[in-house]
């Protein structure tokens, strides 16, 4: 009896602990600008697209990043953590155009219980750049071209509204401010561009990730290792870079945050044994952002850090 008495008492402590709870939750959502409901969970890969989200929807959604600084999509394999996280998700976004390769599968599964949207998708393919040596398929690298990259944008708001027509008119709005800006960092990458003059807009770096940026504001793009680094560079690909280099007396080229430095250093060394010098003109944010919280933790900073690095390395004389 006294056991079933205790039983009970709990029952009840655990109602009373339940109710103030969600009192609690309630208090929270009346004091912030949206609607009561809950969040919407989005799950993404890439840096670029989680901060997409978090402009576009606000705090009518939680974004979570698979893909941090450092991080170089085209290697990253899901770990059981991250696919427990996808499949808890309530929309999952992914650049697409074969960037998450080893990612493939597991977004293909997920497609069958959450909503999954590339956020290239809607891109024009005809506008899109197929190397022939990335296999038939289209480089990945689009949001380096700002104005390709607002079509992201624009496919994300498109689909938060779809799922969410409550916050449509958020979505909207905080689009439009987004777009904003990136039309304004767009003008600013092109103007800074132009104080380099047009034969020495050469952009070497570790790998192909700035095709799009060279089409868009008028740079020769060379790579050492192709558009995905999960192709090894051989030692024909170095020495058709440093004759390149050597040729066109190309003063700085560039490592990247994602891609291990020893094979642009390499690069370096074998220029220098052919009586030249090339220098290493910083550190470039390609396939992921820099650390949150800092400027280039952020879409608009790492573009802007760019093309500052870029063209102050390029407008320094060369030394020989
Ligand atoms: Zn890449």
């Amino acid at each position: 009896m006294r056991t079933i008495y205790g039983l009970l008492a709990f029952v009840i402590i655990l109602f009373v602990a339940c109710d103030r709870q969600s009192d609690k939750a309630n208090e929270k959502a009346s004091s912030s600008t949206v609607s009561s409901e809950k969040q919407i969970r989005v799950v993404t890969t890439i840096g670029m697209i989680t901060d997409i989200i978090q402009n576009v929807g606000g705090n009518r959604v939680s974004a979570t990043g698979l893909m941090g600084a450092g991080i170089d999509p085209h290697l990253y394999k899901a770990s059981e953590g991250d696919v427990a996280r996808l499949a808890g998700a309530d929309l999952i976004f992914y650049n697409g155009l074969h960037l998450e390769g080893k990612m493939a599968g597991v977004l293909e599964r997920m497609q069958d219980q959450v909503k999954t949207v590339a956020v290239t998708h809607d891109i024009d393919r005809g506008i899109l750049l197929a190397p022939p040596e990335f296999e038939g398929a289209y480089d990945p690298h689009v949001w380096f071209d700002v104005t390709l990259w607002m079509k992201a944008v624009e496919r994300v708001r498109d689909t938060l509204i779809e799922v969410d027509q409550d916050s449509a008119e958020l979505y909207r709005t905080n689009t439009e401010s987004y777009l904003a800006q990136m039309e304004e960092l767009h003008d600013y990458v092109m103007q800074q561009a132009e104080r380099v003059s047009p034969d020495q807009r050469v952009l070497v770096t570790a790998h192909d990730a700035f095709n799009y940026f060279g089409r868009a504001y008028g740079f020769e793009v060379r790579g050492l290792q192709g558009i995905s680094t999960a192709a090894e560079a051989g030692t024909a690909d170095v020495q058709a870079l440093v004759q390149f280099i050597v040729e066109r007396r190309i003063p700085a080229m560039f490592v990247e945050t994602s891609v291990p430095r020893r094979s642009i250093e390499a690069v370096q060394a074998a220029v220098e044994a052919k009586g030249f010098s090339v220098e290493i003109g910083g550190q470039l944010f390609s396939d992921a952002m820099g650390a949150s919280g800092t400027p280039e933790g952020t879409y608009l900073g790492m573009v802007r850090h760019n093309i500052d690095t870029i063209v102050a390395s390029l407008l320094k004389p060369a030394a020989n």
